[in-house]
């Protein structure tokens, strides 16, 4: 879609930091990490929000969470939890209306991120 940031990124005309990838789903680091590992998960096809998912859809990106975020646990013993978010609407804080789940890792309060 032209004019969609996220779709620009999929098709390689901005750049991204690709955490894993597929035919289906795009996995990337935000540009502004909540925290350090804080990725985005999209499916290529431009969807705006949830409520545009047909069950296929749902299932190629939804069932690729999992193994992400284990990937991310893995990849810093830091990693104590991680939230999964995923908003809709402007009123729900979505700003990028290319659906997309956040993945953010946390780390230990006592310790910090590292
Ligand atoms: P939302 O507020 O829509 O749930 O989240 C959109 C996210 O996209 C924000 O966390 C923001 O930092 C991220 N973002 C916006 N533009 C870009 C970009 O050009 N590249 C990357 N990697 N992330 C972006
Ligand atoms: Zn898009």
């Amino acid at each position: 879609m032209e004019d969609c940031i996220f779709c620009k990124i999929i098709a390689g005309e901005i750049p991204s930091t690709k955490v894993y990838e597929d035919d289906e789903v795009l996995a990337f680091l935000d540009i502004s990490q909540v925290t350090p590992g804080h990725t985005l998960v999209v499916p290529k096809k431009h969807v705006a929000n949830i409520y545009e998912y047909d069950t296929d859809l749902a299932a190629k990106v939804f069932s690729r969470i999992p193994m992400l975020a284990r990937a991310i646990k893995n990849s810093n013993p830091n990693i104590l939890g991680l939230n999964i978010l995923n908003n809709n609407g402007e009123v729900a804080y979505q700003s990028v209306f290319h659906s997309h789940i956040h993945l953010i890792p946390r780390y230990s309060k006592k310790e910090g991120f590292g």
